[in-house]
């Protein structure tokens, strides 16, 4: 008999039109990808459509469905498309099913039309953006090279007018790396966003000098460099848990508060393994994962086999355990494994000191990242234990700054009268890792 692997949710996100988009970010990893599918009109057919709507429906045993669109720009496809698509799933809908329709855009080609349209079918929208206009336009241009800030930021004033529900995703790379409060202040103060999610760029260059498989040990310059991605990150986070916790949801952070609580996190890249959240391109083939969406990779066509079938077969399980059992020894001996898990295995390709393949190229920035959040997190995770809520945090790192920064013959700030160095100056932080 053979064994069947389906795990109880999957996550699909589907390209209706693949590779293809109105810009050209520098870096994006998927304007490669055309390259696969030479000759296609990359526009997803709709004979594709009701077959992806309908197996996604079959392949969920929850009644909760994400239908996640992205790209390249799936706005692209009009919204003629989408209107069909929500037709479909009220047409196969299961008893007691509830949608949620993602959509992860660029935000140039939003209108009215559009908005209205999300609003009305409750969609969620992803808005990508880098940071200020200076930094987002960095390498976020279109096809002449020209930034594309204020079009973005025209497409999100839209999305706000018509109250449609939006967060954002913002690369962190080589450029706006070093700008992590300008950055974050600008997406939580200007583009006035309660969630965000940052990906780091790792960009790596194969022996033919083009980053269309993930290949290669070497990275494109304009890829975050390790140590940036833990600084940018850590500073982020020291603004973040002394003034916003329960008001802004950074992805990351709300990841590693479950890690120190001994939940899983919510996101694959902190995961022991991985294979649970699947790609499907335009002409309904089926991949391991975003970032893999290379022949060795591809489980099959929708149209051929059941996205139940594919998504439940071995060479997916393998894909996803993998990732667990090709961790190099330092990273099952490392204090911040529970968190890290070495994180994605696209990014693993550094050779250890002992020789050993499979290290994390952004081992470093990680490393630092959970080393320094760790007495917050203990303190965070500690309080939500004792049912306070997380945000008492704020408070007590408000005055763990004081007894930081207070002189040995200083008034504690405790309160007490004493001097410090009779107080509290005596205490020593405890820390784990
Ligand atoms: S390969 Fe990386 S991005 Fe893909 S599912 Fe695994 S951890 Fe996530
Ligand atoms: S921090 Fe580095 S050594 Fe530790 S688990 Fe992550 S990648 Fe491995």
């Amino acid at each position: 008999m053979t064994q069947n692997y389906l795990p109880p949710r999957i996550h699909l996100l589907a390209k209706p039109t693949g590779a293809i988009c109105n810009l050209a970010c520098s870096y994006c990893f998927f304007l490669a990808k055309e390259a696969l599918y030479s000759g296609s009109r990359f526009r997803m057919s709709d004979e594709v459509l009701e077959n992806y709507i309908q197996q996604l429906i079959t392949a969920h045993r929850s009644s909760q469905v994400t239908v996640a669109w992205q790209g390249g720009e799936p706005t692209l496809m009009g919204i003629d498309f989408y209107q069909r698509a929500i037709k479909l799933q009220e047409k196969y809908r299961k008893p007691g099913m509830v949608f949620e329709n993602t959509m992860q855009t660029n935000g140039t080609l939003l209108d009215d039309e559009w908005c209205r349209f999300f609003k009305e079918n409750n969609f969620l929208i992803g808005i990508s953006i880098d940071g200020p206009r200076e930094l987002h336009n960095a390498y976020r241009v279109d096809k002449k090279g020209e930034g594309t800030f204020d079009r973005v930021m025209q497409g999100l004033r839209l999305l706000q007018k018509h109250d449609v529900k939006y967060n954002v995703l913002t690369t962190v790379n080589r450029v706006n790396a070093d700008y992590p409060l300008e950055v974050y202040r600008f997406l939580r103060d200007e583009a006035g966003t309660d969630w965000i999610q940052f990906i780091p760029v790792v960009e790596r260059i194969n022996e033919e000098g083009h980053t269309l498989y993930q290949r290669g040990k070497t990275v494109s310059d304009r890829s975050v460099q390790p140590e940036q991605l833990g600084s940018f990150l850590s500073l982020i986070f020291d603004e973040w848990v002394r003034n916003d916790v329960g008001k802004i949801f950074v992805q990351t952070f709300e990841a590693s508060a479950r890690k120190w609580l001994g939940l899983p996190s919510g996101m694959c890249v902190f995961e022991e393994t991985c294979g649970i959240g699947l790609v499907l391109e335009h002409n309904g083939d089926l991949y391991s994962c975003d970032h893999f969406v290379e022949p060795e990779y591809l489980l099959g066509n929708i149209m051929k086999k059941e996205i139940s079938e594919l998504a439940a077969a071995e060479k997916q399980y393998r894909f996803g355990q993998d990732k667990r059992d090709s961790l190099p020894h330092v990273c099952r001996e490392c204090k911040v494994l529970f968190a890290c898990q070495g994180e994605c295995p696209k990014n693993r390709f550094l050779t250890t000191s002992a020789g050993e393949n499979g290290l994390n190229y952004l081992c470093k920035g990680w490393k630092a990242f959970f080393q320094h959040i760790d007495f917050p997190m203990q303190i965070m995770t500690g309080l939500i234990r004792r049912g306070y809520p997380a945000l008492e945090v704020m408070r007590v790192m408000v005055l763990e700054d004081a007894f930081s920064q207070a002189g040995r013959n200083d008034p504690c700030p405790c309160g007490s009268g004493r001097k410090f160095k009779r107080c509290h100056g005596t205490r020593k932080k405890e820390r784990s890792i």
